[in-house]
C-alpha cells in the first residue's frame, strides 16, 4: 500500500477513457490516491470535435477541453501530470517507470491499482516523405492545434488526404470550408469503411457536390517536397499539395502491456472482461486501447470509439477501488456527416457477419424522411443485414439527407435485444410530418427486409 491516503491508483493515459476512471475512482474513494500520468501537455478532450473546430476558424481547437489539469487537481482531487510518459509496467512490483519529459528525469512509482488507457495511434505507413513539413496526422489534440496553425499562418491552397474513412471524410469538408481544394485518395473501391456500396456512394455524391475530388483504387507511393509544396505520388498518377493529411486507420496502444506480460486478445488489442480487469491481478484497461465485447457475435471485437472509452473508463475506475460494476459491450454504432448528408451504421456489414459464421443477406430500401407534403427533408437509404435463417437483424447503416444518426439508435437497441426483422415491424415508433412519414423508414425497412426474407422481395 503506497502513500498515507491509503490506496494509490495509477492511471495511464488521460483523455475519455483515463479521465473517466480516475474521476470514478476519486468519486467513489474520496481518500483514494489517483495519478494520471499522459505523456502529452493536455487531459480530457474531445478529439471528435476536431474536425468541426477546424471547419469554423472562429472556434479554438483548445475549447475542445472538457477539464484542464487544474481542475482536474483542485476540485475532483486528481494527481495529474502531464507530459509524464510511462516507460515500462512492472506486475511483480507494482510499479512503473516514469519519465518526466520536460524535467527529463526517471522515476519509478508504485501503485496499488493500475488502469491502462493508452489510447491509439495512427497508422503510418512507412511510406517515403510521411515526415515532410506539411504531412500530417490527426488524432491527438495538438495534432489539431498544429493542422489549425498551419492552415491559419500558411493559407495552404490545396490539400491532399490520404484515407476515405469518416475521419479523412470529417476533414475533406472541414478543409472545404477553409476555402483549400481537397482531394482524397483511397485504395478501396469505395469510401466510407465499414458501409455497404449504396451508403458509401451516397457520400462519394457529397464529395462531388461540394468540389471534393476522388481517386479511389488508389495506392499512394511516396510524398516529395516540389516547388514549395509537396507533391503525393501514387499508383495512379501524382497530386499537387500544400497540406497531406495520412488518415489510414488506428492501432491500439498495447505495446506497454504487452511487454508487462498483460495478455493481447485475438483482435491485439488489450484483452478484458466485462468488469474491465486485464489477465493480471488489479491491472484494468479501458478505451481504445482495448477489446470490447460485440452484442451481436459475442466475441472480443475492436470498435474503438468515445462511448465505449467513457464507459469502459469509468468501470474500470469504479472497480478499481472495489466496486462491481460491468460493461454491457457494444454493438458498434457510429455516424458521421459529410457536408449535407448523414451516414451512420451499427452492428455488423454483411462481410463482418459471413467472417463471424453467419449466414445472412443484406436487403436496401430508400424513403423520404418527413411526412407527406411537408416541406423539407429529404431522401434516407437503409441498408439491413439480417439472419437467412431467423431473420434477426445483424446490422443496420443509413445515409441520406437527415435523420441517420437519431434512427441508428432504434437499430442499436434492435441489435441489443436480439430483434429480429419481423419484431422491428411492429414498433410503436413516433409520427408528425415534421419528423417523419406514418411509416417511418425504419419500419420501411424491416418490411423490406421480412418480404426478402419470406422469399417475397
Ligand atoms: P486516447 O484518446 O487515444 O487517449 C490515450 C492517451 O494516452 C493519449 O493522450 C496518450 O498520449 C496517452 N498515452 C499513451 N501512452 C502513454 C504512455 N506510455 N504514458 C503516458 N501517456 C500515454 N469517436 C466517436 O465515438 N465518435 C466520433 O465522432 C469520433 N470522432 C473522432 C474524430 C477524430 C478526428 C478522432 C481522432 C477520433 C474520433 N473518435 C470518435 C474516437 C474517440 O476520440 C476515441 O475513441 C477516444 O478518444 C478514445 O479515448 P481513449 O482515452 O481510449 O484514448
Amino acid at each position: 500500500m503506497s502513500g498515507a491516503a491509503g490506496l494509490r491508483v495509477v492511471v495511464i493515459g488521460g483523455v475519455a477513457a483515463g479521465m473517466s476512471a480516475a474521476s470514478q475512482a476519486k468519486r467513489r474513494m474520496p481518500e483514494a490516491e489517483v495519478i494520471v500520468l499522459e505523456r502529452g501537455p493536455f487531459i480530457s478532450y474531445g478529439a471528435c470535435g476536431m474536425p468541426y473546430n477546424l471547419a469554423d476558424p472562429t472556434r479554438d481547437m483548445e475549447d475542445l477541453v472538457v477539464l484542464s489539469p487544474e481542475h482536474a487537481r483542485t476540485k475532483r482531487g486528481i494527481d495529474v501530470r502531464l507530459r509524464h510518459e510511462v516507460r515500462s509496467i512492472d506486475v511483480a512490483e507494482k510499479t512503473v517507470r516514469v519519465r518526466d519529459l520536460d524535467a527529463g528525469r526517471e522515476e519509478t512509482l508504485a501503485w496499488d491499482r493500475l488502469v491502462i488507457a493508452t489510447g491509439a495511434r495512427p497508422v503510418v505507413p512507412p511510406i517515403p516523405g510521411r515526415d515532410l513539413p506539411g504531412v500530417f496526422l490527426l488524432r491527438e489534440l495538438t495534432h489539431g492545434v498544429a493542422i489549425d496553425r498551419f492552415v491559419a499562418e500558411r493559407s495552404p491552397k490545396k490539400a491532399v488526404l490520404v484515407g476515405g474513412g469518416y475521419i479523412g471524410l470529417e476533414m475533406a469538408e472541414g478543409l472545404r470550408e477553409r476555402g483549400l481544394e481537397v482531394h482524397v485518395v483511397e485504395m478501396r473501391d469505395r469510401v466510407a469503411a465499414g458501409f455497404a456500396a449504396e451508403p458509401a456512394a451516397i457520400a462519394e455524391k457529397a464529395l462531388a457536390r461540394h468540389g471534393v475530388t476522388l481517386s479511389l483504387g488508389t495506392r499512394v507511393e511516396s510524398i516529395e517536397p516540389s516547388n514549395g509544396g509537396l507533391r503525393v505520388r501514387t499508383d495512379h498518377g501524382a497530386f499537387d499539395a500544400d497540406l497531406v493529411l495520412l488518415s489510414l486507420g488506428i492501432r491500439p496502444n498495447r505495446e506497454l502491456a504487452e511487454a508487462a506480460g498483460i495478455a493481447l486478445g485475438e483482435t491485439g488489442a488489450i484483452a478484458v472482461d466485462d468488469a474491465q480487469r486485464t489477465n493480471v491481478e488489479h491491472v484494468f484497461a479501458a478505451g481504445d486501447c482495448a477489446e470490447a465485447r460485440h452484442r451481436v457475435t459475442g466475441k472480443p471485437a475492436y470498435v474503438p470509439l468515445g462511448p465505449t472509452a467513457n464507459k469502459q473508463g469509468k468501470i474500470a475506475g469504479a472497480n478499481a477501488v472495489g466496486a462491481d460494476e460491468r460493461f454491457a459491450g457494444i454493438v458498434g454504432t457510429a455516424a458521421f456527416k459529410v457536408f449535407d448528408v448523414e451516414l451512420a451504421r451499427t452492428g455488423l456489414t454483411l462481410e463482418e457477419a459471413e467472417r463471424a459464421g453467419f449466414s445472412a443477406f443484406e436487403s436496401g430500401s430508400e424513403h423520404g424522411t418527413r411526412g407527406h407534403g411537408y416541406p423539407g427533408g429529404g431522401r434516407l437509404h437503409t441498408t439491413l443485414v439480417v439472419e437467412h435463417r431467423t431473420g434477426r437483424l445483424l446490422g443496420a447503416q443509413l445515409a441520406g439527407d437527415e435523420g441517420a444518426a437519431a434512427r441508428v439508435n432504434v437499430y442499436a437497441a434492435a441489435l441489443a435485444a436480439g430483434a429480429t426483422v419481423h419484431d422491428i415491424e411492429g414498433y410503436d415508433l413516433a409520427y408528425a410530418p415534421p419528423f417523419a412519414p406514418v411509416y417511418d423508414p425504419i419500419l420501411i425497412a424491416a418490411t423490406v427486409a421480412r418480404k426478402a426474407l419470406d422469399g417475397r422481395g
